[in-house]
């Protein structure tokens, strides 16, 4: 099966780190009952580097062992990053 999600490529990785030490890793994100909410903290990257970038949510757990991206299952949903009040 084709990849939907190809465009986004991989995990964002300006430092050249291995998982789960590239700066685009975020924690997990845990549902309930289909829905879920997270919110980060991190000075792994600063709003506007990743401004245009796309955040993915993955169908099973990150190993955060496994390279390059933690074996975390298909891809399942996706989102770009807008600007907020018009920067870019
Ligand atoms: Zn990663």
């Amino acid at each position: 099966m084709q990849d939907p999600f190809a465009n986004a490529l991989t995990h964002y990785n300006p430092q050249n780190c291995s998982h789960p030490f590239h700066e685009g890793d975020l924690p997990p994100l845990f549902g309930n009952n289909g829905y879920a909410l997270s919110a980060v903290l991190t000075d792994r990257f600063s709003a506007e580097e990743i401004i245009g970038r796309t955040v993915i949510i993955h169908s099973g757990k990150d190993d955060f062992t496994s390279q390059p991206g933690g074996n975390a299952g298909e891809k399942i949903a996706c989102g770009q990053i807008w600007a907020v009040s018009g920067r870019q």
